[in-house]
């Protein structure tokens, strides 16, 4: 490590500690860089980091495009930070269409928080694989923390693997979902619900009667669901994020399910699991990394894959063929 490199991190790691939001963005934007030496520096910062306390709030929020989940961000941001939490929100969306225009894009979408000092809003990463991201936004989380923020707000759009990945990344994970319009699963995959420590039913505002059919329908779907059930079964809210109706009684539920993981020890197992899951990520990422940008493998690539495509060599031998080149270093 070289000495303009461990300066610069001094000054973040300074910075971060501070509070600074300036230095907060740098090294956000940091980790959140592929470049090869901004890696390295990167490495050098989150080692350098604070220990990870159990005193701050890891919450992954979920849900379809349009459910509310920016707007319930918003509403919970907003009524922590005026209880004197610092809010942090990250999102992941690897299959982006909001990229580019992001940064404006998260401004509008939680107007008050984004104008907040006492929060920070890191606008949707740029697309890239859903490996990458989740990789580097865990990373991000690290930041923030050590930044003094104590509740950590992780959004996730989509439909599918996102949501495994950041229920693979927090300590209570929050599917939220609308009432009614027909097919009340609302294309909501039964295992997203599964990964729920706690569902909200969205948008109670406009039709109470429904929202309480949907709440009493999904908290039945819950309990079939759960019945085998190593995990506590998740509980069912209502809530409107827009007039703010049940945001407290939301985040008190967070609270009590905190408690409870706290009180049995598994919120310590839940995120020393997470941790052993990380490092064979990075793991098996760089070793993924390493073949690839090979020599011999990239000599020997095109041909076999050519041949495994035209049904002329059978997969697992071609594999092994380049594994073989790989190994006879
Ligand atoms: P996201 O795509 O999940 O982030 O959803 P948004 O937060 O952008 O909300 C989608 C739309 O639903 C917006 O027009 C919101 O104003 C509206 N919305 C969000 N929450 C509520 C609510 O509690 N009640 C009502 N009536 N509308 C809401």
């Amino acid at each position: 490590m070289h000495g303009v490199t461990r300066i610069a991190v001094d000054d973040l790691l300074a910075g971060i500690r501070a509070g600074d939001r300036t230095a907060i963005g740098r090294a956000l934007t940091l980790v959140e860089s592929t470049h090869a030496e901004h890696r390295e520096e990167a490495q050098e910062l989150l080692a350098r980091l604070p220990a990870a306390s159990e005193s701050t709030r890891r919450v992954g929020i979920s849900g379809l495009p349009g459910a509310g989940k920016s707007t319930l961000i918003d509403a919970l941001g907003s009524w922590l930070v005026e209880r004197e939490h610092r809010v942090a929100v990250l999102a992941i969306d690897p299959s982006s269409t909001r990229t580019g225009g992001s940064i404006l894009g998260d401004k509008t979408r939680m107007q008050r928080l984004a104008q907040d000092e006492r929060a920070f809003v890191r606008p949707t990463a740029s697309a890239g694989s859903l490996g990458g991201v989740a990789r580097r936004t865990r990373e991000s989380m690290r930041v923030l923390e050590a930044a003094g923020h104590d509740v950590l707000l992780v959004e996730t759009v989509g439909v599918g693997q996102s949501e495994a990945a950041v229920a693979g990344m927090v300590d209570a994970f929050l599917v939220l979902l609308t009432a009614g319009a027909g097919d009340e699963l609302q294309g909501i995959k039964r295992g997203v619900l599964e990964l729920a420590d706690l569902v909200a039913i969205n948008k109670a505002d406009e039709d109470r009667a429904r929202a309480e059919r949907a709440r009493r329908d999904f908290a039945a779907a819950l309990r079939l669901l759960h019945a085998a059930g190593e995990r506590q079964r998740a509980g069912v809210l209502l809530l409107s994020a827009r007039t703010g109706e049940g945001v407290p009684e939301l985040w008190a539920a967070l609270e009590e399910h905190r408690r409870l993981l706290l009180e049995s020890g598994a919120l310590e197992s839940r995120r020393r699991e997470q941790r052993r899951a990380w490092f064979w990520d990075e793991l098996l990422a760089g070793a993924r990394e390493a073949l690839l940008a090979d020599p011999r493998i990239a000599a020997l690539l095109p041909e076999l894959e050519a041949k495994v495509e035209a049904g002329e060599e059978p997969p697992e031998r071609a594999a092994q063929r380049l594994l073989a080149a790989f190994r006879s270093a």
